[in-house]
């Protein structure tokens, strides 16, 4: 079996596990589902929220120069204006004209190059490469890159037909209609990132929150992007959560906050998301937005390819003089000690939650096998697992399910557990192995006895003892 076919199955078999226990499932189904968009399920939006919780906790209780808001979905459309998503948040997109599929420009041609260096073609990449990137950074980015895709005579990756359209920029953003006059004054749009309801509420958060420069402002929420080109499950969707920081800091501080920021949101998948390190690598944009002054992101090595889950940037002072100048207020700090007075640069930290939990589960996915069978393990950090205890009567005899349904009543106040008395005690070790469960109890007879029960963990199969009293602390202490 080739690589990519292994790293194919692999994507399948995520894919499955997630409908079949549960994870995540297509949105609307029923109907054939919609394109790009999913629902999560009971599991799904257990880790989910762990994984939100982990960031949120990290971000700004561990911070007290880090305060949260919850900004709504839509905005005033100036701000889109302002930030300059309304003129230019678009991808350039070229059409198949023999199969009709649409591409994004930039994709083709960087599939172009890495298809030369699969073919070993080494130097020809190189050059393909150069030019690819003076075509991005040229003043007509379209242009320059249909004239690469002609010059280098690039194929469509379907059809394999020579036969394109010219480059035309699409706006990624979703707008819709606000009140009963259906006019252009109408018009709002559904935000493609959050970090802007954190820009517009620069002063009303530093002075409810009394901050002071260097601070910062984290959400997680919603956006929305009319993506072109979906795909890979919930790698990129048209509806999406991010969990962005934007922080706050003095003009030519900006890229020590910046280096600090690289360290610490490295840090946090690794110590937190309990992210494999060599899993994760750092790219560094080429070419930079013309307001940015540094930007790298975090990849992680998916199945289907090394893809972006994080970018950290640096945006000078763009998003805060634009909002000072479309709407007319002061967006300057002033320093009380200093006296100095100016509009503060910002360092963002902005991260997908729904590609986090991608990440999470392709990192915890392990299979062993068992008795000739494959048996799935995902060996999830405890403190992210959906359910972080199985609690089994071995048997539904004997007062054994009076005993263990105790246990689980007094339990499930604190933790998320789930009693299980079906099948035998390996099937129903097996179903929480597979769904990340890091311990099991089970109450046998001996615990009729001594008050003892048995304390199974989901990564080495080894069982204890353990005083049914001691239940509680044992979990606490685990998951702390
Ligand atoms: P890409 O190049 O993959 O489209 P991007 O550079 O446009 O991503 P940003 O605008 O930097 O992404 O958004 C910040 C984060 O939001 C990304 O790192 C990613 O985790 C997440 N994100 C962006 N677009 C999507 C999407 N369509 N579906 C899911 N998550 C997304």
């Amino acid at each position: 079996m080739s690589k990519t076919d292994t790293s194919e199955k692999l994507m399948e078999k995520i894919v499955s596990l997630c409908k079949r226990r549960g994870f995540v499932f297509q949105s609307s189904e029923i109907y054939g589902g919609l394109g790009a968009c999913y629902d999560y399920g009971p599991l799904g939006v257990e880790l989910k929220n762990n994984i939100k919780t982990a960031w949120w906790n990290a971000m700004t209780r561990e911070h007290e120069n880090i305060a949260g808001i919850d900004a709504a979905i839509m905005m005033h459309p100036k701000t889109w204006e302002a930030s300059g998503h309304v003129q230019s948040f678009s991808d350039p997109m070229i059409d198949d004209k023999t199969s009709k599929i649409r591409y994004r420009a930039d994709h083709l041609i960087e599939g172009y190059i890495k298809q030369l260096e699969k073919k070993g073609k080494t130097e020809e990449a190189k050059r393909v490469n150069d030019e690819f990137v003076k075509a991005q950074n040229s003043d007509d980015m379209t242009k320059a890159l249909y004239e690469l895709i002609i010059k280098e005579q690039i194929k469509s990756p379907d059809s394999g037909a020579f036969n394109w359209t010219e480059v035309r920029q699409f706006n990624l953003m979703f707008s819709t209609k606000l009140g009963a006059v259906a006019d252009e004054a109408g018009i709002v749009y559904l935000r493609p990132e959050t970090a802007q309801g954190i820009f517009v509420n620069f002063h009303t958060v530093r002075e409810s929150a009394r901050m002071k420069i260097p601070f910062g402002i984290a959400q997680i929420g919603k956006a929305f992007r009319n993506e072109i080109v979906k795909g890979n499950f919930i790698f990129r969707m048209i509806e999406f959560e991010q969990m962005e920081m934007q922080y706050f800091v003095k003009p030519g501080t900006q890229l020590d906050a910046f280096e600090m920021w690289k360290e610490t949101r490295m840090n946090w998948h690794i110590e937190r998301l309990g992210i494999k390190p060599e899993n994760l690598v750092w790219y560094q944009h080429e070419k930079l937005a013309h307001y940015a002054d540094a930007a790298f992101d975090i990849k992680y090595k998916f199945p289907f390819g090394t893809e972006e889950i994080e970018g950290i940037h640096s945006r000078t002072d763009f998003d805060l003089r634009r909002h000072q100048e479309y709407s007319g207020k002061n967006m300057m700090y002033s320093d009380t000690e200093t006296k100095e007075k100016y509009i503060p640069y910002v360092i963002e930290t902005s991260s997908g939650c729904d590609r986090n939990f991608l990440m999470v589960l392709c990192d915890a996915y392990t299979e062993q096998i068992e008795d000739g069978e494959p048996h799935v393990i995902l060996k999830l950090k405890p403190e992210l697992a959906p359910v972080k205890a199985g609690i089994f009567p071995l048997t539904k005899k004997d007062g054994l399910p009076e005993i263990a349904e105790k246990l689980y009543h007094d339990l499930k106040r604190h933790f998320k557990v789930q009693y299980d008395d079906a099948g035998s005690i390996g099937k129903r070790y097996y179903r929480q192995d597979e769904t990340g469960t890091p311990f099991c109890f089970t109450i046998d007879h001996d615990t009729l006895n001594d008050q003892t029960v048995t304390v199974r963990y989901r990564d080495t199969g080894n069982q204890e003892r353990l005083n049914l009293s001691q239940v509680k602390a044992f979990l606490t202490e685990k998951l702390s």
